[in-house]
């Protein structure tokens, strides 16, 4: 089995709740800068001081920061690790080879209208991260998170204007990067429209 994922795919395109899978059934640590950045908003620090202008715009958080925040994780890391969201340009990528070797680069492949619909139905746990949608993966209960008990919000930037800078961002930023992992033959692109339980075993098949 894989031990070094990268999540690639656009916002939306079920990075976080397949990753999610892989942790629970076979105990990967899942390294998310999306998650981390929220965190350092919420908690006011000097670098969510910084990106949060970057965040609420769709864009990205520059490089220099972004690689500050996983050096130190990725140098921790020695297990089965999946990133998500990280990395999202050439030189994060370059970075992150410097660092450890990457085994797979998942790409989960959906169109454009169906990830805005996603993201503006995304209610998020403040608390675990969990990430729920309201018509295809709602909570049990309205409003509260399955996992934790938390309420769950809806992001600032998973609004449908933010949205479409986000997906513009990826194109251009973060889409060069389905080339440098096919080049560097550690590409799968898997279809990710489907229910979360048919995506997942296709996700399983390609890291086995
Ligand atoms: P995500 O939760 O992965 O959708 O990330 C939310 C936002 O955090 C993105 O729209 C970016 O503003 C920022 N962000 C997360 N990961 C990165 C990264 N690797 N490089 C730059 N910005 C990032």
């Amino acid at each position: 089995m894989k031990s070094t994922i990268v999540l690639l795919g656009p916002p939306g395109s079920g990075k976080g709740t397949q990753g999610e899978k892989l942790c629970s059934e076979f105990g990967y640590v899942k390294l998310s800068t999306g998650d981390m950045l929220r965190e350092a908003v919420k908690n006011q620090t000097e670098l969510g001081k910084k990106a949060k202008t970057y965040m609420d715009a769709g864009a990205l958080v520059p490089n220099d920061l972004i690689i500050g925040l996983m050096k130190e994780k990725m140098a921790a890391a020695n297990g089965k690790v999946i990133l998500d969201g990280f990395p999202r340009t050439l030189e994060q990528a370059d970075a992150l080879a410097e660092q450890m070797d990457v085994d797979i680069a998942l790409n989960l492949d959906v169109a454009d209208e169906e990830l805005i619909k996603r993201i503006t139905m995304r209610r998020s746990c403040p608390s675990c991260n969990a990430v729920y949608h309201l018509v295809h993966n709602p909570p049990k209960k309205d409003g509260v998170c399955d996992k934790c008990g938390s309420e769950l919000y809806q992001r600032d930037d998973d609004t449908e204007a933010t949205v479409l800078n986000r997906l513009r961002t990826y194109r251009e930023k973060t889409m060069p990067l389905v080339g440098y992992y096919y080049a560097k033959k550690k590409l799968v692109t898997i279809d990710g429209v489907g229910s979360i339980d048919e995506i997942y075993e296709k996700v399983k098949k390609a890291i086995q």
